[in-house]
């Protein structure tokens, strides 16, 4: 039985970091691994929340060049990246892992030879007017941020035939319920 990378991929504010952390609680063994990224973390919380290391756009430049991570993309201006080393060490010790990405990610992703089986799962909103209302409540981007990652979305919607599943995000109970049945069925084959 291989090991599963699972990658959680959809726009920023289909409510993603949500479903991760709940669907985390659910599988205690599966490995969170967080992303490198040179974007400011957007509270004080969210530095210390585990989600993302923060380092500077310098220091991210410096681990491309020594080839560090197994993608990374640069997204609204900022880089976000996957660590290379730490994702196949898991894999080949025998953990699942799970992990998110935008498109672009999942697309280099898909070309790089794992040691496990890429499962890759789009969250979408139910709309594009409720994720603009998403983005609006949380306030935490301003106008010309938020119509950058607006754009992006586009982009994405695209890209959905690099996708093993697609969930939409309507209801979280539902959507965990989802994704919880998705990675018990990948994990049984
Ligand atoms: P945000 O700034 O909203 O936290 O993230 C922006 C986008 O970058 C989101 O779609 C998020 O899933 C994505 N992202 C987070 N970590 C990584 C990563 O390691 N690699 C790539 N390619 N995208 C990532």
């Amino acid at each position: 039985m291989a090991q599963i990378f699972f990658v959680i991929c959809g726009p920023s504010g289909a409510g993603k970091t949500t479903l991760l952390t709940r669907v985390r609680k659910r599988f205690p063994d599966l490995v969170y691994v967080p992303s490198y990224t040179s974007r400011p973390p957007r509270s004080p919380q969210e530095l210390t929340s585990g989600r993302y290391r923060f380092i500077s756009r310098e220091e991210f430049e410096r681990r491309i060049r020594r080839n560090e991570f197994l993608e990374y993309a640069i997204y609204a201006e900022h880089y976000y990246g996957t660590p290379r080393s730490e994702v196949y060490t898991l894999l080949a010790a025998g953990h699942d892992v799970i992990k998110e990405a935008e498109v672009q990610g999942v697309r280099q992703l898909r070309r790089r030879r794992l040691p496990g089986r890429l499962v890759a799962i789009f969250i979408l909103p139910p709309s594009l007017e409720e994720l603009e209302h998403r983005l609006d409540r949380r306030g935490t981007e301003s106008v010309v941020a938020r119509r950058r990652r607006l754009a992006a979305v586009l982009d994405e919607l695209s890209a959905l035939d690099l996708f093993d599943y697609m969930v939409i995000n309507r209801r979280v109970t539902e959507s965990v319920t989802r994704l919880c049945a998705i990675i018990r069925a990948e994990r049984s084959l």
